[in-house]
């Protein structure tokens, strides 16, 4: 369709679902904000895939520029006006009402923190990135310790701009999720805390337990394992014009519309089950935004929002598609092919649901994983109060890691420097992934008719999550959207499957 006609149409639709004069208004102002975004959103995409290095100053320069330019016109008296005239009107409808919620909360993050503080931040993360990258690969805490100081200082002052009620921390999960408080964090880890730790050691003094699989170290094909990721993509998405596959340092979605939406993976010569499981975890994240209305495009509620449900559809597809018996069966042959074994299906299985103690987060595996999030949490939360000190924290980190994990780093890059989220000014984030997951099962749960593990043609299930969750967009938060469903977040569910799944394996 030409773009001129998709345009037309958009707007025909946007009628019926947006009535509202005043709500009308906002969105046509809105759409400047959101071509802003789309620009920044496709240089980000570009950045982490295809730039050539020596570009990184100019992208940094354009994007800080593109979103300052944002924030101006976020801040417009007229926009911000209409905003609250449309909060005091009643008889709104669902989505009016996210479009008002959601620009409420952007117009809070900018009202609040002056124009200043934000341009040093900006400043502050994308040179610390650079610092975190240097620091990391000569594995050295002490090069990162200064700007990592800084960052959690004026992590601190932004919760204080922001205001909160409990702890500070409260106001940092809350631009990640909103509405989130440490207290519930406290209490969701508090529950999931001693079932974990007593699966960990009813599987470590199984007589099946392994410290390393030979799939780990057996080295692939790229060439064949790219082959095989873009068969998994027509597999769980026949439409590829609407979706790409790239490659990137750290596996990411990014979704410009419903009908552009890209995910990367990566390859590392061996352990060819990381390169595919991005892939399908990816391809989760991109099915919310692919699957988000049509009429929703361009408007403030377009695609999925909140970090807890789209991590819980990105580990949906990860934990019960990608590690499922069937989805091994039909891949198979292409996986032997890749490391040029013949491998079994029970062999691959064994090999996907692994568990034991890691060092990384990222390769940690459906039951440790948690408690690296833990441990992350503690930390974030412990330096915002202003409990912990930045120089401190290799030591907190390992004998964190010790009393969870019964390991201890013995590198920095393996401990308190692998992850990019603090460099970049994240904090309060992590608690999303271990919520998402725990989410993610009771999407599991709801469609076990379904039998996942036992088919591949998930047309079902991607009709059954479009219209229970994608299709809304951010209309909802994770609260409206359970309880739409007729749910409640409900930590026992992803218990149970953990604790009845990994008895049979080990
Ligand atoms: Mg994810």
């Amino acid at each position: 369709m030409p773009s001129g006609e998709w345009q037309f149409k958009l707007l025909n639709m946007q009628n019926w679902l947006f009535k509202n004069k005043t709500i009308l208004s906002i969105l046509d102002k809105y759409k400047d904000m959101w071509a802003l975004s789309y620009a920044s959103g496709v240089a980000g995409w570009d950045l982490e895939t295809y730039m050539p290095e020596m570009g990184a100053m100019a992208r940094g320069e354009a994007l800080g520029r593109l979103s300052t330019i944002r924030q101006r016109l976020f801040l417009d008296k007229e926009f911000i006006g209409l905003i609250h005239r449309a909060e005091k009107q009643k008889n709104l409808t669902d989505p009016e009402r996210g479009v008002i919620r959601v620009l409420l909360h952007s117009l809070k993050f900018y009202e609040k923190l002056p124009p200043k503080f934000l341009e040093d931040f900006s400043r502050l993360t994308s040179q610390a990135t650079v610092v975190w990258r240097g620091a990391k690969a000569k594995d050295n805490f002490k090069l990162f310790e200064p700007q990592l100081s800084k960052i959690f200082d004026m992590n601190r002052r932004m919760s204080d701009f922001l205001g909160y009620k409990d702890s500070p921390y409260d106001a940092l999960l809350d631009q990640f999720e909103e509405g989130l408080t440490s207290r519930e964090v406290e209490r969701f880890f508090g529950e999931i805390k001693e079932p974990l730790k007593n699966l960990l050691v009813r599987i470590e003094k199984s007589p099946k337990f392994f410290k390393k699989h030979k799939l780990e170290n057996a080295l692939y094909d790229e060439a064949t394992i790219k082959s095989l990721n873009l068969k998994i993509m027509k597999l769980l998405w026949a439409d590829s014009s609407r979706l790409r596959l790239d490659i990137s340092t750290h596996p990411f979605t990014t979704s410009f519309s419903n009908t552009d939406t890209r995910i990367t993976t990566w390859y590392h010569k061996k352990d060819f089950g990381r390169s595919i499981l991005a892939v399908v975890h990816e391809f989760g994240h991109a099915l919310y935004d692919l699957q988000c209305t049509d009429q929703l495009e361009m408007t403030p509620i377009q695609g999925g929002s909140s970090l807890v449900i789209h991590e819980s559809q990105s580990r949906f597809w990860e934990n019960f598609v990608g590690r499922s018996e069937s989805f091994i069966q039909y891949f198979l042959k292409d996986m032997s092919a890749a490391v040029q074994l013949k491998l079994s299906a029970g062999e691959v299985y064994s090999y996907f649901n692994k568990v034991r103690p890691g060092l990384l987060r990222v390769e940690a595996d459906e039951v440790t994983y948690h408690f690296h999030i833990m441990l992350r949490f503690e930390i974030e939360k412990g330096l915002i109060e202003g409990k912990l000190k930045v120089k401190d924290l290799p030591e907190i980190w390992n004998s964190k890691m010790k009393d969870y994990l019964g390991i201890v780093p013995k590198r920095d890059s393996d401990g308190i420097l692998q992850d990019i989220h603090w460099s970049m000014g994240s904090v309060g984030y992590f608690p999303t992934y271990s919520l998402g997951t725990f989410l993610g099962a009771q999407w599991e749960h709801e469609i076990s008719n379904m039998k996942i593990s036992k088919s591949t043609n998930y047309k079902e299930i991607e009709k059954w999550l479009g219209e229970h969750i994608h299709k809304y967009g951010s209309t909802y938060t994770l609260e409206e959207l359970l309880k739409k469903n007729g749910m409640k977040f409900d930590p026992k569910v992803n218990l149970n499957y953990l604790l009845e799944k990994y008895s049979k394996i080990y």
